[in-house]
């Protein structure tokens, strides 16, 4: 990343907490890195930007992201260089930094600017370098977000906000191939709504369904359309790829749909399978076509894609109260993994 000439405060923290972080046995989520990076918007104009020790944020109750949910977030990794480990490599930050944008004009929030971000990013990943974690498949995982913070309980978009980038270690994610569930009773968001936008409460919408089906002995929910369940959307916090025949099958984003959120992972998973030779279809795929194509033997493996898994296989598809197995001998997903980590991590040039 090129260093970003923007004028950002920095306040170190006095003493360092990585000697507490066991980074052979990251539990994700729960230990942040030293510092963050925070930016006020008020009086019209993103200021104060500064890097300081991470810490809580005092906040009103009346603070109307608490109440009416204006809050959005972002989620990235970064990795070591595996030919040159002192230099930490991020992945197309960019493009989650536009994704931002899309999500904050969505509710109603202002835009910052993406040299901000990238600003903030840099210099936080400069400070907290020696968070990012070295053992294999881990890697720090980056949190931006942004949310309202005026003080008044009226409905109206806020006029102030906050923007902060947290970091985390990270360990692997999903180790087995998941089982999901086709989900036909709830919606995570309808036509029309914010599904295509990284908001918070698409996420609290998710919560009761996934509960409920994690209560039956599945992994994750395969979504479906809101109208008339009857087309897959995407999985959890991941989109969908179905290898039908040889040929890759995902649903489309914006702006054909906007009910799935557009993947930055899944870009980079269409250049690859193409450049590996094969077709990709970005098309409305019916649960019946997905389950026929089971039936028939055509369908030779489906996998989620996203930031935190990467690629991740599945085992199952439960419909209508049952289960259908994919193959089990299906390698292609894996290889698409090792694929884009040797991107991540500096061994495979990112040509793009
Ligand atoms: N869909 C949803 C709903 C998500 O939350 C995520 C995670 N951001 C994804 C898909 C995957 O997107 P990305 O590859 O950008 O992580």
């Amino acid at each position: 990343m090129k260093d970003l000439a923007l004028d950002i405060r920095v306040e170190k923290a006095q003493q360092s907490r990585i000697n507490e972080v066991d980074f052979n046995n990251i539990t994700f989520g729960k230990t942040m890195s030293d510092h963050m990076f925070v930016a006020d918007y008020r009086d019209g104009k993103w200021q104060d930007l500064r890097i300081v020790p991470y810490n809580s944020f005092s906040l009103s109750p009346a603070t109307s992201s608490l109440h009416y949910g204006q809050s959005i977030f972002e989620g990235l990794k970064a990795f070591r260089n595996v030919q040159n480990p002192e230099e930490v490599l991020v992945f197309r930050p960019q493009e989650n930094a536009k994704r931002l944008n899309v999500s904050a004009e969505r509710i109603c929030m202002p835009s910052i600017p993406e040299e901000i971000v990238m600003a903030g990013l840099h210099k936080l990943l400069e400070i907290d370098k020696d968070w990012v974690p070295s053992t294999p498949d881990s890697s720090l995982y980056i949190r931006p977000f942004m949310f309202a913070t005026d003080e008044f309980l009226g409905m109206r978009p806020s006029e102030t906000y906050t923007f902060a980038i947290i970091t985390a270690p990270a360990g692997a994610y999903y180790s087995k191939a998941l089982n999901v569930k086709v989900e036909k009773e709830f919606s995570r968001t309808a036509p029309g709504g914010t599904g295509f936008a990284k908001v918070a409460g698409n996420y609290a919408a998710s919560l009761l369904p996934a509960k409920l089906a994690a209560q039956q002995g599945y992994d994750q929910l395969l979504w479906t359309d809101a109208k008339e369940h009857k087309y897959i959307e995407e999985s959890g916090t991941m989109n969908v790829m179905f290898d039908i025949d040889g040929t890759f099958v995902t649903a489309p984003t914006i702006p054909v749909e906007d009910t799935i959120l557009r993947s930055i992972t899944r870009l980079t998973v269409i250049e690859l399978i193409e450049d590996m030779g094969h077709k990709v279809e970005e098309r409305h795929i019916s649960v019946d076509e997905v389950i026929e194509s089971i039936k028939n033997g055509k369908m030779r493996g489906a996998f989620g894609i996203g930031t935190a898994v990467t690629i991740a296989p599945f085992a199952k598809i439960a419909n209508d109260g049952i289960d259908y197995e994919l193959p089990a001998d299906y390698t292609f997903s894996t290889e698409l993994k090792a694929k884009f980590q040797g991107i991540q991590k500096g061994e495979i040039e990112d040509t793009k």
